[in-house]
């Protein structure tokens, strides 16, 4: 069955075979520049309220909410119709307002210390799923506007390419979100970098590098055997060339495994002609990796290093942390939840 935020304007217009076009500008303006739910769309008939939200219901079912920072982090998790579950984080900054979404259910990309990865991969979430995300949170929001979309929540959005584009056109141009303030996070899928170059709308592009050395790099991050440091590095001199944009590296300080002199000195040296912003995360911890996260004291060392060095770096304030919301991170129990679902559907 589609579900709402599925269809694009031409083909609302064919179901909506009939009306006047201004009913359809109507109902395609109240769904995503308000915001509404169907029933809210009060300058629309309420026949035709009632038929649309019964042919084109919601695809994404609440199944959990969890608050942090005093109400100003929100986690969303949510039920596809298909059972399998994402969760999408809303962050309330002084200013600004950020939706942090998901691309996939799960992630087939195994980075050894992050929480998707070690679930596997489930399937690619379509364009609607994504996008409803972004209305679902803004619902959430009230009337604190939504500013921000980062694409860092469950998956690898370059991997899931044709249905994160087209949602972040639709969030572009449909939800008035300017391209700035939208940020796909990568962990380094080339073709996937190469392709978004080649694309009109001029977003924001996170690299999650966590660390500058390939032997190192292979084991956290695997993609690196497919796509090495030297690949990666051209593909990204290609993205600036194209786009005219900085872009930015995520580093999670890993104890032991990237926080050392040596690994500062090479993410200079390879970020330095890139012009790259480094964002150093503190890790947050994962059933499934034993190692522990940096002690603050040391990300502030490496960080005055790396500036020394002459890298722009900042240490990333990680929101929600004591409910495992910081992006692209489940609940343990969540994780559960899936393996069980998962170990069902195998038996
Ligand atoms: N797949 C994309 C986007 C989702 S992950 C990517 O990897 O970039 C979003 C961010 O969360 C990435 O920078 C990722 O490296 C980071 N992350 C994953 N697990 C983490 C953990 N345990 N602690 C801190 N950051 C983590
Ligand atoms: Fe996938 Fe990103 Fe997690 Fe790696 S860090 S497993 S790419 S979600």
């Amino acid at each position: 069955m589609t579900t709402r935020y599925e269809l694009s304007r031409k083909e609302l217009t064919e179901l909506l075979d009939g009306e006047p076009k201004y009913r359809v500008d109507q109902v395609w303006h109240g769904l995503y520049s308000q915001c509404k739910e169907p029933h809210e769309i009060t300058n629309v008939p309420k026949q035709l309220r009632i038929a649309f939200s019964e042919l084109l219901p919601a695809a994404l079912t609440l199944v959990r909410e969890t608050e942090a920072d005093n109400g100003a982090t929100v986690k969303q998790l949510w039920s596809l119709p298909d059972g399998l579950l994402v969760e999408s984080v809303l962050m309330h900054y002084r200013h600004r307002s950020t939706v942090c979404v998901s691309s996939q259910a799960g992630c087939a990309m195994g980075c050894s210390f992050c929480a998707t990865g070690q679930v596997g991969f489930d399937r690619n979430l379509t364009t609607g799923e994504i996008v409803e995300q972004v209305i679902r949170s803004s619902q959430r929001a009230g009337d604190k506007r939504i500013d921000n979309i980062v694409f860092m929540g469950m998956g690898e959005p370059l991997a899931n390419f044709q249905s994160v584009w087209s949602a972040v056109t639709r969030i572009n141009s449909d939800m008035g979100i300017g391209a700035r303030h939208i940020t796909m996070s990568t962990v380094g899928v080339v073709p996937g970098i190469k392709r978004l170059a080649n694309e009109e709308l001029p977003i924001n592009l996170a690299v999650s590098l966590h660390s500058a050395n390939d032997q190192t790099r292979n084991k956290i991050a695997p993609i690196n055997k497919t796509y090495p440091l030297r690949e990666l590095a051209d593909s990204l001199q290609f993205y600036m060339r194209q786009k005219t944009r900085r872009i930015s590296f995520e580093w999670a300080m890993i104890e032991g495994i990237n926080d050392s002199d040596t690994d500062a000195k090479q993410l200079a040296s390879y970020s330095l002609p890139l012009r790259a912003h480094v964002n150093l995360i503190p890790l947050n911890s994962t059933p499934g990796y034993q190692t522990r996260g940096t002690d603050p004291k040391r990300i502030l060392e490496f960080r005055d290093l790396l500036e020394s060095l002459g890298v722009n770096a900042t240490v990333r304030n990680t929101r929600g942390s004591d409910i495992d919301a910081a992006c692209g991170q489940l609940r343990a129990e969540q994780q559960v939840v899936l393996k069980t679902r998962r170990s069902a559907k195998s038996s």
